[in-house]
């Protein structure tokens, strides 16, 4: 597989290891100040529904940035709150006027997760912004329901728009591509098997799964966990229906091995309803392409003469804003992105370029859209395809006959469809342009470069996937009293091996590195645990294990590089000193 030629070379050094390359540029950080001081700073000077008394408190309250029991503690009264709140089970008798505080309210909403602190960066969650904040209270407050056109009106018209807008960005037909906004990014990975069942197979939609049509669905190892709940849902059986093709030592999709399954398949005269690639995984941020499995596809259903050619649809639910790149000027470099992640950039980029083949794609505007929850968008390549989610006109009794046909209801999963989200992406996407997004994504990925840079300086940590450079690093601490060379030992514990002497290797380990994260109080940065952040190489059968590390994701617009050093300074630090505080929750 010839890869870009941006491809940084496993054999290569990535340039995030020099100091260098790695810095803010001062034209960047002026920039990325103004963003944060117009878009992310609740400030009711510059959006006046934020000078509600309530909202007003709240916002204060949530400029306390500490671990949780900290802020309980500081907050007026907040044991004793929570405390009422968890003993509560009477609703009030009488009215309450308007204009008075609920304090468990207030309480419930400052209290709930900080993702406006600096220090937030154990997943993919961001704190939404402050357009987007704005949108989705005028969509909340005008309450439209996009199941239909009649309770929708003008704001169904607002759906195609986003469609459109992002069907162009992406490189898709604008006036071909269809798109709905729906619970979730699992949602929308849901909507792209249905889609691919429901053209395989359009007897499923009746007969279900099992009524005599072999098939075999596929994907990546390295997908997300809604592959699972999604697949299960559906009725399909996960250990005989479902491939789970190997990923490679980037954690993408192993082409040769898709391409070893999709001939078995077709050679048996089954049918693959849907492939579900994934552009951005969750810890590790692996990117797929998906031109390659466009042309394996088309190259052998005319070998084998299959009818079916697979449905693609791609989990880009994290990866999805760098199509903000897309014509980004990588020479002129106008936003001043520093040199290790312009090299990254560049090549994530391309691989996004290949978005366009994709039948369908997941959109999480509530991840690195700074949109409030939820709002993701299935993305839909042809309208054909969601017309073979059709459901029979005899189904739907209470919609006018006229209108049929003209709106998708009758292919949604849903009822009813809250806009708020549509309206947070709509405006979000107004106000903070391309180019707001293209600095807000380049920040993140800068703060990650750099956290690399610390990682790969300091003895006993290793960074996975070292090559991927998205905004999620997925790391291995080693006791560096014992182990001297941290990529030598990850190398003999990813040999598949399951002796005794292997496995107490890694548990040896495993139990140094997760005892130092539950030792090391927060500081700096919220890191998360995850059982699963690289695997084993795989045997002659083709078994593996997961092995456990250490993640953080950096899109936080408020995290700076000395949130990173206050981190990295406590890296292998056992115990707390005294008075400091402990990690109370997250810890699995
Ligand atoms: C978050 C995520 C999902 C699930 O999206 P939700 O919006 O949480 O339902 C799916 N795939 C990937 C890669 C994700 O990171």
């Amino acid at each position: 597989m010839s890869l870009p030629s941006s491809h940084p070379s496993p054999d290569h050094e990535p340039l995030y290891i020099d100091r260098q390359a790695v810095g803010v540029a001062p034209a960047f950080a002026r920039e990325m100040g103004e963003i944060r001081a117009q878009y992310f700073s609740r400030n009711p000077k510059l959006w006046p529904v934020f000078q509600d008394a309530g909202l007003a408190r709240l916002f204060e309250a949530r400029r306390h940035h500490a671990p949780t029991a900290e802020r309980l503690a500081a907050y007026p009264h907040g044991p004793a709150l929570l405390a009422g709140l968890k003993a509560d089970c009477t609703l009030p008798a009488g009215m309450r006027a308007p204009g008075t505080q609920r304090e468990s309210l207030l309480f419930a909403a400052a209290l709930s997760k900080n993702w406006e602190d600096p220090a937030s960066v154990e997943n993919v969650v961001t704190m939404p912004s402050d357009p987007a904040i704005y949108g989705a209270m005028l969509g909340l407050a005008a309450n439209p329901n996009l199941v239909y056109r009649e309770y929708s009106e003008v704001a169904e018209e607002l759906e195609k728009t986003v469609v459109r807008q992002i069907a162009q960005l992406v490189g898709y037909d604008p006036a071909e591509a269809v798109g709905l906004f729906t619970q979730g990014g699992t949602f929308c990975n849901l909507y792209g098997y249905l889609l691919g069942i429901r053209k395989a197979m359009p007897q499923a939609l009746h007969l279900g799964l099992e009524h005599g049509q072999d098939y075999r669905i596929i994907n990546s190892q390295g997908g997300h966990y809604s592959n699972t709940t999604n697949l299960s849902l559906l009725g399909v059986n996960l250990a005989r229906k479902t491939i789970r093709v190997r990923v490679t030592a980037s954690h993408d999709i192993d082409i040769k091995d898709l391409e070893d399954q999709l001939t078995a398949c077709f050679r048996l005269g089954c049918l693959v309803p849907c492939i579900m690639l994934t552009m951005g995984t969750t810890d590790t941020f692996g990117v797929d392409r998906v031109k390659p499995v466009y042309d394996l596809c088309r190259k052998l259903t005319a070998r084998f003469g299959v009818a079916h050619v697979p449905h693609i649809h791609v989990d880009s639910a994290v990866g999805w804003p760098l199509i903000f790149f897309l014509d980004y000027d990588f020479a002129a470099n106008p936003l001043s992105i520093n040199p290790a992640t312009l090299e990254s950039l560049r090549h994530n980029v391309e691989r996004f370029r290949e978005l366009r083949f994709a039948d369908s794609f997941t959109v999480d505007f509530q991840k690195w859209g700074f949109v409030p929850y939820t709002s993701s968008l299935v993305m839909i390549k042809e309208k054909a395809s969601l017309q073979a989610l059709e459901h029979d006109p005899e189904n739907f009794t209470y919609f006018e006959k006229d209108t049929q046909g003209q709106t998708h209801f009758q292919s949604t999963i849903e009822c009813s469809r809250g806009a708020a989200g549509l309206f947070g992406a709509y405006s979000a996407l107004q106000y903070l342009g391309k180019r707001g997004y293209q600095m807000l994504v380049a920040h993140g990925l800068q703060n990650a470069n750099y956290f690399r840079h610390r990682l790969a300086a300091t003895p006993g940590a290793l960074v996975i996937a070292r090559h991927n450079l998205g905004p999620s690093v997925g790391f291995r601490l080693y006791d560096p009293a014992v182990v001297t060379d941290p990529a030598a030992e990850l190398a003999f514990e990813k040999q598949f091996d399951d002796s005794a002497v292997h496995r107490e290797r890694v548990n040896r380990n495993n139990a140094y590195h997760r005892d130092v994260f539950l030792r090391r109080g927060k500081h700096g940065l919220y890191t998360n645990w995850v059982q699963f952040v690289t695997n084993s190489d795989y045997s002659a059968t083709g078994a593996w294990t997961p092995i456990p590390g250490e993640k953080a994701v950096f899109m936080n617009p408020m995290t700076d590089f000395a949130h990173i050093d206050a981190f990295v300074a406590r890296l292998h630090a056992r115990r707390p000193e005294a008075g400091e505080g402990r990690r109370v929750k997250g810890e699995e």
